[in-house]
């Protein structure tokens, strides 16, 4: 009888508790891709603290829609914001590519990485007397209004990326990123002129360019220009340096710019801000004010593309 005992709680270890034991040692996580309702769950790595946590898509494009754009703006351009971010996400959860900087998330909420993210209690807490009253309906009905709808081209989910201001006119995906997509390219954005961050200068000391660059002569010889009107390549001093590299050695909000030299300084005089490529968040609001609705402005800022309902 002992030995029956014995023999029963061996195997209850064996098939029960040696494999909860692994997984919750192990932390191995699995990204659920379930559709309910509101979407399929988003694993989001919040990259402040570390920690991950899940959300349905369309309760996280909320904290995204509003660190992403300005709750000031026209409704239709927050509608515009959601669905490109909409359509940013779920093509990023239908991949089977996880990101290599964290496999066990779909997302992190690192700006530069991922996509800006606040939560709900953050913007309870965090935004200012008032702003959550104010604010927050708007925000959720940008998400509600258009749930479940996504951007496509021939009936695929788009790279759906987004810039703060243009210079005036996006640019083609294949002069900032090498790879052409047949929806990413250079129009007209009109109304980016309405941003605060058009114009803006930065001025380099003509030792620190030439210190930066490895150049012994900070004079600029010549550019060659995207059709959006990005530097692609600048001759500084004799040597070709990418335009993107230029802004990133020197901070600047984007790779359009001009170089005025003074006697012992360069001058960057640039317009834009961000990389140029998809929808112009200034240019969006400036549309919307006109008149536009959020279908006008996606298909304004993605080439040859329809509205689809993923959910
Ligand atoms: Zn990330």
């Amino acid at each position: 009888m002992k030995k029956i005992i014995y023999f029963v709680l061996i195997l209850f270890f064996v098939i029960v508790l040696l494999p909860t034991c692994i997984v919750l040692c192990t932390g191995k996580k699995t990204i659920s891709s379930e559709i309910t309702s509101n979407g399929p769950f988003v694993t989001v790595l919040k990259h402040d603290t570390g920690q991950t946590e899940s959300y349905s898509l369309e309760k996280y494009l909320e904290g995204v829609v509003a660190a992403e754009m300005p709750a000031s703006f026209h409704a239709e351009a927050l509608k515009a914001q959601a669905v490109a971010a909409r359509t940013f996400i779920y093509n990023r959860i239908i991949s089977d590519s996880p990101d290599p900087d964290h496999p066990d998330a779909h997302v992190c909420t690192d700006s530069t990485h991922c996509k800006a993210f606040f939560s709900e209690e953050h913007l309870e807490t965090k935004m200012g007397d008032g702003w959550y009253e104010t604010y927050f309906p708007k925000i959720q009905a940008s998400v509600i209004e258009t749930c479940g709808e996504i951007v496509t081209y021939e009936n695929e989910p788009i790279v759906a990326v987004f810039h703060s201001t243009g210079s005036g006119r996006t640019e083609n995906a294949k002069d900032v990123w090498g790879g052409d997509l047949p929806y990413l390219k250079s129009v007209e954005s009109s109304g980016d002129i309405s941003s605060p961050k058009f114009t803006s200068t930065v001025e380099v000391a003509k030792t620190k360019v030439c210190e930066t660059l490895g150049v012994t002569e900070a004079h600029v010889y010549g550019y060659e220009r995207s059709e959006g009107g990005a530097v692609l390549t600048v001759n500084i001093g004799g040597y070709l340096f990418k335009g993107t590299d230029i802004r990133s050695y020197f901070d600047l909000k984007s790779a359009n710019f001009e170089i005025e030299e003074k006697d012992d300084a360069f001058i960057f005089h640039v317009k834009g801000s961000g990389h140029g490529v998809g929808l112009s968040q200034y240019g969006a609001n400036a549309l919307a004010e006109a008149g536009s609705n959020y279908i006008d402005i996606l298909t304004t800022y993605y080439t040859d593309v329809s509205l689809s309902k993923a959910w």
